[in-house]
């Protein structure tokens, strides 16, 4: 056993080497707009808008009374059985008003992998239902991050989440396809046999992964794959619903027509832990129908008033401010600095989509070095799997913070290349 500090503090952080980040954490005590402030009083452009979600910005005073009117009022009371609230069944009204899917139903929880868990399960039980009890295989993505539950665990596509847990017991029948080639997905359907398929699970633009947009005709491939063989395709649109690819959804960008959307994030642009599932007719309709089975879901929190109070106002906030528009606008800033920089010879290749800019670096150099080093220098950027740097500030960042966020990566990493050994 090593020693360790005499003081730990009692909080496990989350995804974190306990070691390397003892005596360095950094401590947010203070956001506002599009900077957050740490305990020691240092003042930082939020370039990554936390993990994606804070979209609207931090602090803003017009959540602040929403969530001291809706307290005042009612905290919250449960949806289950006959039991529901006001604020849950409008902020369900909401988003089926702008979801990419016609005349869906719309499950609320509390967040990004809480909605993964349960739309898998409904693609499983909604096959058990139609009497195809067979068809229990999940396909998922090579680099997938579909959250961290028991089902995100197991459908996950980066191997370090899914080390560990004895993962194919965990959620058995699931099985990776590749993320570039919709030819080897084909291949990978072929083999475990369509018929055999629940669902099949994708982000449309890949995030933790490193921020792989998708290449040509993928995503398309992808629906035509699912309509050939009946099989449900789940879109995972927790970093893109909302929003950030200039869409209220990436399936609208792209076209798509998904039997389940499974989002979070920026539905309250984290002001409020609120997750769900947007579910087609087809799947939402048996289980509405008089001789039906109860689908056994739902928490205690499942559609929180205060947390959908929040919901609705960020959602109002977004519409007020032509936010979708902004991200527009923001993403032809995006594409034109990363172009800037594509020509320099420490970086390997520059991705973008939406507000989501995605910088990969040679080799040589380590994303994570440059990233801390950002920090230091008073911009939030985060190292993600294969020596990427993600980029994806908050929608009201202005065309000059969104330079200068860019230019902040050359920066560092002169700065490193100045920097003594
Ligand atoms: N799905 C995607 C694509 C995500 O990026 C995330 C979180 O980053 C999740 C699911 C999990 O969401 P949460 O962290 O809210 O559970």
């Amino acid at each position: 056993m090593h020693d360790l500090p005499d003081s730990i503090p009692a909080l496990w952080s989350a995804q974190a080497h306990m070691p390397s980040v003892l005596g360095r954490q950094l401590v947010i005590d203070r956001g506002e707009g599009n900077y957050v402030f740490t305990a020691d009083g240092r003042r930082l452009f939020d370039g990554t808008a936390g993990l994606w979600h804070a979209n609207i910005g931090h602090g803003r005073p017009e959540m602040a009374e929403v969530a001291a009117a809706q307290i005042r009022r009612l905290e919250t009371y449960h949806v289950f059985g006959r039991y529901v609230n006001d604020r849950a069944l409008e902020l369900a009204e909401k988003v089926a008003s702008v979801a990419p899917i016609d005349d869906a139903r719309i499950i609320l929880n509390s967040g990004g992998s809480d909605s993964i868990d349960v739309a898998l399960k409904l693609a499983r039980r909604y096959w058990q239902l139609r009497g195809r009890p067979e068809r229990t295989a999940i396909l998922s993505r090579d680099l997938a991050y579909h959250g961290l539950h028991a089902y995100g665990t197991s459908v996950a596509g980066l191997d370090f989440n899914r080390e560990g847990y004895g993962t194919d017991s965990l959620v058995p029948d699931t099985v990776r396809f590749d993320t570039y080639d919709i030819e080897r997905v084909r291949e990978t359907v072929e083999r475990v046999g369509p018929h055999r398929i629940a669902a099949i699970i994708a982000e449309p633009i890949q995030g933790t992964g490193g921020v792989i947009p998708p290449t040509p005709g993928y995503l398309e491939g992808l629906q035509a794959i699912a309509d050939e063989h009946d099989i449900l395709l789940i879109l995972d649109e927790v970093i893109t619903g909302f929003g950030r690819t200039g869409e209220w959804f990436a399936a609208q960008r792209y076209g798509l027509r998904p039997h389940i959307v499974a989002m979070a994030k920026g539905i309250s642009s984290g002001y409020s832990a609120v997750g769900g599932i947007i579910v087609a007719p087809e799947l939402w309709r048996p289980f509405y129908e008089a001789d039906a089975p109860i689908y056994r879901h739902g928490t205690t929190y499942s559609g929180h008033a205060t947390a959908a109070a929040l919901a609705l106002e960020n959602l109002a906030i977004i519409e007020r401010e032509g936010l979708l528009g902004r991200v527009r606008e923001l993403e032809a800033v995006l594409e034109t600095e990363l172009a800037g920089l594509a020509g320099d010879d420490r970086v390997a290749q520059v991705r973008h989509a939406g507000l989501l800019g995605g910088i990969e670096l040679r080799p040589e150099v380590s994303a994570e070095q440059v990233t801390d080093r950002m920090v230091e220098q008073g911009w939030i950027a985060r190292p993600l799997r294969g020596n990427v740097i993600q980029l994806s500030p908050p929608f009201t960042t202005t065309d000059a913070e969104l330079r200068e966020l860019v230019a902040a990566v050359p920066t560092a990493m002169d700065a490193l290349r100045g920097a003594p050994v």
